[in-house]
């Protein structure tokens, strides 16, 4: 933190009719020198890898003088402003004063976008605050953040530190930690506790159903079993933002996270620890993704995609380690954690994408792939969270058999720490190959090729083995179809065909509306159960509904398929597989 807290940029935030989803915005530039005053708002946020446009939030823009002169100003693309000072600056000073308004439209509950209602404002920063594109040095200028006219009882929560002496003002250092600080502004619960003598808050928006005191407890766990792994915690003071509202997500910060989960999810055990494994993943975060960050997201291009392969390991070896964290923090057994990877690994193995697109392909195409789920994405998609926990987890095994246990993911991670994190210079994919080859003792590039670049089955078994550990399926108990339809849909509406199924093959698509097999009603709830009184083989007749088209269509079942896969424990397992199970997951 500086001395002096002034700063040439200055924004004002109020929300005078919350009712309205607003929110009012000004900011202030003092000793405006040039002719031409560029502004943009991003269009995506770090750490959700979309445009968003949020851009089509923003109304009422306009620029003035210290006057009160208004200035001229046009638009140049979607998200950027040109503001003229010229006819001002050749007529009258040299410096200017420059004061923007404009108003931001927030009314979608998630973490990555703004929400503002009758009891708080959300604001997330990519969403709302515009940066000085030229000259491009602005955005490492401080920015302070007013928050003015708060309503009676409404507090702010952020990461970003008070200015001294100045009520509800913040600093942020530079542009990127403005956009990496959401503020929660209004009614809100806190709940303050110290890991590692550091200050952490839970700062909780809406009623909800959880016991405070177990969360905290087992939030302070598990930041202390990752910072265990780390050597410390690398910030000052840290907040867990939680949204108890209808819904599920969570967005990593430097300093802090927002988290969105069902309201009344609290209270059962199952789902209880579901919310855990959200808070490990996006904590570990804090090291993983925001300091240890990919080269292309080094430095962060807000105006467009910014592309890189390696969000395997940002997000799928996190994804592994929300698991194995909670299980060190003795939240839970490793029976549970064994139940939760063989719930990942009957998602993965259903999915049919996984045979069309590469786990580095995922990551790369995230922005148009990923967070754009449509009917076909089972088809030509896999997730870099799922395949990329899974590919995690074999290193994971792998490094540790090879070297007998005295190496593992561990400390790759802690490597990567030491040489990309702590300074936050960007790795290059093959720097992280090579961590990891140096770490295993050996070359690994057939595995890249197969796992990472190609679509190869992984070989689960393989890996496992050391470890007195098999993969074991077992089938549906119904004829193959491939079709699933929307559960809650009133009439049965077709929601995903699998590629080359039988579905498929006699015509049916998503979207279709099926009433009847061999002209008797089928719903959505005894679809399933009908096609168990059919065998392999048997043609049926599916009536539906197609664009409106009335259409019977026969369609010949198959074999059932493989729709539930587990990681057991093998009977008689070597000593050296119980050693090795032991040293992994603390049985
Ligand atoms: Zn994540």
């Amino acid at each position: 933190m500086p001395d002096n807290f002034d700063s040439q940029l200055t924004y004002r935030l109020s929300i005078p009719e919350p009712e309205n989803h607003l929110l009012e915005v000004e900011l202030a530039i003092a000793n405006w020198q040039n002719d031409i005053l560029n502004l943009k708002l991003p269009v995506w946020t770090p750490g959700s890898y979309l445009v968003r446009e949020y851009a089509k939030n923003l109304q009422d823009f306009i620029a003035i003088d210290e006057l009160g002169n208004l200035l001229e100003w046009q638009k140049i693309s979607k998200n950027h402003w040109q503001i003229n000072c010229q006819d001002r600056l050749t007529n009258q000073e040299s410096i200017l004063g420059i004061t923007i308004r404009y108003r931001i439209f927030g009314n979608e509950l998630t973490v990555r976008t703004s929400h503002i209602d009758s009891t708080h404002a959300f604001l997330t920063g990519a969403s709302v605050f515009m940066y000085v594109a030229e000259p491009h040095q602005l955005r490492q200028q401080p920015y302070t953040v007013e928050i003015v006219n708060l309503k009676e009882n409404w507090q702010v929560g952020t990461a970003l530190p008070t200015v001294p002496n100045r009520s509800n003002t913040f600093y942020a250092k530079d542009f990127d930690t403005l956009v990496d600080s959401p503020l929660e502004i209004g009614l809100q619960e806190r709940y303050e506790f110290d890991v590692l003598d550091k200050k952490h808050r839970f700062i909780v928006w809406g009623q909800h159903n959880a016991d405070m005191e177990r969360m905290v407890r087992d939030t302070s766990a598990i930041v202390a079993v990752e910072s265990e792994m780390f050597g410390g915690l690398p910030y000052d003071r840290y907040d867990f933002i939680l949204h108890a509202g209808n819904g599920y997500g969570g967005l990593e910060h430097k300093d802090c996270t927002v988290l969105l989960y069902n309201r009344l999810g609290f209270r059962k055990e199952e789902s209880y620890l579901q919310f855990m494994n959200l808070v490990a993943h996006e904590f570990f975060h804090t090291w993983n993704v925001k300091r240890i960050r990919p080269k292309a997201l080094e430095k962060f291009d807000y105006d467009q995609e910014n592309y890189t392969g390696s969000l395997w390991f940002s997000e799928g070896t996190t994804s592994y380690y929300d698991q194995i964290f909670p299980l060190r923090a003795k939240l839970y057994n490793a029976k549970h954690y064994l139940k939760l990877v063989s719930k990942g690994l009957t998602r993965l193995q259903t999915t049919f994408g996984r045979n069309v697109q590469s786990l580095h392909e995922s990551s790369f195409d995230t922005w148009i792939k990923l967070y754009r789920p449509d009917a076909n994405t089972h088809n030509n998609q896999i997730s870099y969270y799922l395949k990329g926990e899974m590919v995690s987890m074999l290193l994971d095994l792998l490094i540790r058999h090879k070297t007998n246990n005295l190496r593992s993911l561990d400390r790759v991670m802690q490597i990567m720490w030491e040489r990309f994190g702590k300074d936050e210079t960007g790795f290059e994919e093959a720097e992280l190959h090579q961590v990891i080859e140096n770490v295993a003792g050996m070359d690994l590039s057939n595995f890249w090729k197969d796992y990472l670049y190609g679509t190869k089955e992984l070989d689960y078994n393989y890996y496992l083995e050391p470890f007195g550990l098999e993969l074991r399926n077992s089938r549906q108990d119904f004829p193959f179809i491939g079709m699933t339809l929307k559960a809650k849909s009133a009439i049965a509406e077709v929601e995903k065909v699998e590629i080359g199924s039988p579905a498929q093959k006699a015509g049916i698509s998503s979207g279709d509306l099926v009433l009847a097999i061999n002209e008797i009603r089928v719903t959505a709830e005894n679809f399933n159960d009908r096609l168990r009184d059919f065998s392999a083989h048997e043609a049926i007749a599916v009536t539906i509904f197609q664009q409106d088209l009335l259409k019977t269509v026969k369609v010949t079942l198959q074999e059932p398929i493989a729709s539930h896969f587990e990681l057991a424990q093998i009977t008689n397992a070597s000593p050296n597989q119980e050693i090795n199970l032991q040293m992994w997951l603390n049985i």
